[in-house]
């Protein structure tokens, strides 16, 4: 069901504005101009032309169909923590999977089925309570189930990769498909799905239940400590901006260009961490952008090497 109502008012007094919603579904809205900042790491951006969070395969069809007969682009959501999102905002429909939530732990085999949704850190820790062991590198990654599966999100030389099983994803044709592990062509920090107008709606992974839950909670906080010791946690940002181009890592490069704590506006090179941007307070979406052109340029005359942004950066920039 397709409906279109005139006209809804949000509660916020900022935005008195009468906006245009249309329904699919029971209680499914599609809103325009909602912004996406608070909804990204670096809590910069502007407003989704127009933005969903569907609950359901269902309504997710709903989305896509409702999308096409707009003739609109589609951009996933996950938790918003490898986006830089334009100050203009993103056109077409942006698609939240924030309430794609359910998790199944199987004793039996050690399969873990998840909703794209779901807190990769939050089932990090879950499995480690129970003494299931293989998500204890992951508890350091703000992201959701779905945005670790097209990013191949890793750390402490493991990644989703090692553990993934499959993954259900339906396409904006309304096709549901079972990707299995090698279907999505894996490789560091990439996947065939990533910039695809298809959603990861949910994904197995293959643990190890029936360790010494005390022992992979140990390793699991060992992990999370070393994370906040060594990189910027109590600021935004995106986590690395760029990708490690090999043999020497991005951070190294950046630091030994002279670039810790260079800022554009109030976008910073970390002090900590060199490969980390962050928001120091009210930073545009285009000071960041600013600042790792900057710093790709540093980085290509002092040693002839252009670090590729592992954040996907979406919407207009302007050309300087
Ligand atoms: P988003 O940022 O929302 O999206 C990322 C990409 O995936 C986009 O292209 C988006 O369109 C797509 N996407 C998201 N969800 C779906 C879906 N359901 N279906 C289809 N496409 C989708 N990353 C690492 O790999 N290792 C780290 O150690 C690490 N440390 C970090 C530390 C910090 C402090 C921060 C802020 C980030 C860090 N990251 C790290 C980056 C980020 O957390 C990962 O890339 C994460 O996997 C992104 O997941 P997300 O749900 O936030 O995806």
């Amino acid at each position: 069901m397709t409906m279109t109502l005139s006209y809804y008012q949000t509660s916020s007094e900022q935005q008195q504005a009468y906006r245009p919603v249309t329904l699919i579904g029971k209680d499914c809205m599609i809103k325009s101009q909602v912004s996406l900042a608070p909804l990204t790491s670096f809590r910069v951006g502007g407003p989704a032309e127009w933005y969903v969070a569907p609950k359901n395969l269902a309504e997710i069809q709903a989305s896509f169909q409702w999308a096409s007969s707009e003739n609109l682009s589609v951009t996933m959501l996950g938790a918003g923590s490898n986006l830089l999102i334009s100050d203009e905002g993103l056109p077409g429909l942006v698609i939240n999977s924030k309430y794609l939530r359910h998790s199944q732990f199987d004793e039996e085999t050690g399969l873990l089925t998840v909703g794209a949704g779901e807190s990769i850190p939050r089932l990090a820790w879950q499995a480690a309570r129970m003494g299931w062991q293989g998500l204890e590198w992951s508890v350091g990654i703000p992201g959701s189930v779905g945005g670790a599966v097209v990013m191949n999100a890793g750390a402490q030389g493991s990644c989703i990769a090692d553990v993934l099983v499959s993954a259900h994803v339906l396409t904006m044709q309304g096709e549901s498909l079972v990707l299995d592990k090698n279907d999505l062509s894996y490789s560091y920090r990439k996947s065939k799905i990533q910039g695809q107008p298809i959603i990861v709606t949910q994904a197995t992974f293959q643990l190890q239940p029936g360790a010494n839950p005390e022992q992979v909670m140990n390793t699991t906080t060992e992990n999370f400590e070393k994370r906040r010791t060594s990189q910027p946690y109590h600021l935004p940002s995106c986590g690395s901006v760029f990708r490690n181009p090999g043999p020497k890592t991005a951070g190294w490069l950046i630091e030994e260009s002279g670039l810790k704590g260079y800022q554009i506006g109030m976008a910073q090179v970390a002090h900590r961490h060199a490969n980390f941007i962050l928001n120091c307070g009210g930073a545009k979406a285009n000071d960041i952008f600013r600042l790792i052109y900057h710093v790709q340029e540093q980085v290509e005359q002092r040693w002839s090497l252009l670090l590729e942004p592992e954040v996907k950066i979406m919407g207009q920039f302007p050309v300087s």
